[in-house]
């Protein structure tokens, strides 16, 4: 028997609850992992307040990360006993994710997890992290270097957010953070950042070129901070878009792009490459400073997740939530 979330609709409304699953009732996978951590991330939340879109079967088991050890195995690449990272390719929205203590996955899903880095720590970073680690690669395959001047994060005090902050910095970028969440300037100094500026001067409707401010951008938010952003990126500065914690929506001009040769860059983690994967999960086992992933993580149990989601949502939570599925 497997605890779980297992997220169910009644009369079109998601319902989520922890159950204990059999292993027949888990679909059959290529290989079979015994998960210790998986993590809550905006998604996840999203899976467990409003089910769709974000569940695209039903019923399922969210959780869009995990690490844990091979159990069982079809693929002769990966052994019993292996560590591995599992996240994207549809885990948690089409096929049943890490909210669970067994997950199944293909094995060409599966990042060997860096030996420096410990289970928890690697959830404490997560998907969250990884995409924050795909953004920092991104600004810098773009050119961008520390002397170009300060990188702008927004949704500063979120997961996405709070990792590129420690990342960039370690790196020695000069990080502005942005954040509705002023009081977390404490914390996000201890971070790294720079200076941190309030989010209302990113959230409303802007003229399309600003004052020349960002050498770069991460932006986990969207909509009109995400023009914003744009419209003050110094020229030939980049801006790597990866979320969209203020909404989907995006109306701006071309100016950014053709009067100051602004690249705007998406960043997607769920279909990632393995070779990218791979990469990313690397700098973060040998970039990340484990004290500050203390400060930045805090863990809980699957019950318990199902509380924190909505508070997620509302933007109330701080960097990243751990779940221990053995708790
Ligand atoms: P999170 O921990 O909830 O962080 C989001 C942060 O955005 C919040 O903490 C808040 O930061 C800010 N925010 C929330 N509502 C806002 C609003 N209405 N206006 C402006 N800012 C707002 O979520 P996360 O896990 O870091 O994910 C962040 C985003 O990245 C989500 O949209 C997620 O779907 C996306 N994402 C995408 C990928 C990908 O593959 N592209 C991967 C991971 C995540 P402050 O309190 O500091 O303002």
């Amino acid at each position: 028997m497997a605890k779980a979330i297992l997220l169910s609709k009644h009369d079109g409304a998601p319902r989520a609850e922890v159950r204990e699953l059999s292993a027949q009732e888990f679909p059959p996978a290529e290989v079979r992992l015994r998960v210790e951590y998986s993590s809550l991330n905006y998604k996840d939340a999203l899976a467990i307040v409003k089910g769709e879109p974000i569940v695209r079967q039903w019923p399922m088991v969210p959780g869009i990360d995990g690490v844990g050890v091979v159990e069982e195995s079809s693929h002769p690449d990966l052994k019993a006993g292996q560590r591995v990272v599992l996240n994207g390719w549809g885990v948690g929205e089409r096929h049943w994710g890490c909210l669970a203590q067994y997950a199944g996955a293909k094995a060409d899903w599966l990042v060997p997890l860096p030996a420096s880095l410990d289970a928890r720590d690697a959830m404490a970073l997560g998907t969250a992290g990884y995409t924050a680690m795909l953004c920092v690669l991104k600004l810098e395959k773009h050119g961008v270097k520390p002397s170009d001047g300060e990188v702008l994060v927004t949704g500063a005090a979120g997961g996405v957010g709070s990792i590129a902050t420690t990342l960039l910095a370690r790196r020695g970028f000069s990080v502005v953070a942005s954040t509705g969440r002023t009081g977390e300037a404490p914390y996000l100094e201890k971070l790294g950042a720079s200076r941190v500026i309030d989010r209302k001067e990113l959230s409303e409707r802007g003229k399309p070129l600003e004052k020349e401010k960002w050498a770069a951008v991460v932006d986990s938010v969207g909509s009109n901070t995400l023009a914003n952003a744009c419209a003050s990126t110094r020229y030939g500065g980049v801006v790597a878009a990866c979320g969209l914690a203020q909404g989907m929506d995006l109306a701006m001009t071309v100016a950014p792009f053709i009067l100051r040769s602004v690249t705007l860059a998406g960043v997607d983690s769920v279909i990632a490459p393995l070779a990218v994967r791979r990469t990313a999960w690397q700098y973060l086992a040998d970039e990340i400073d484990r004290e500050l992933l203390r400060v930045i993580s805090h863990e809980v149990g699957l019950q318990e997740a199902i509380a924190v989601a909505p508070k997620l949502l509302a933007g109330e939570v701080r960097g990243r939530t751990v779940v221990d599925v053995n708790a």
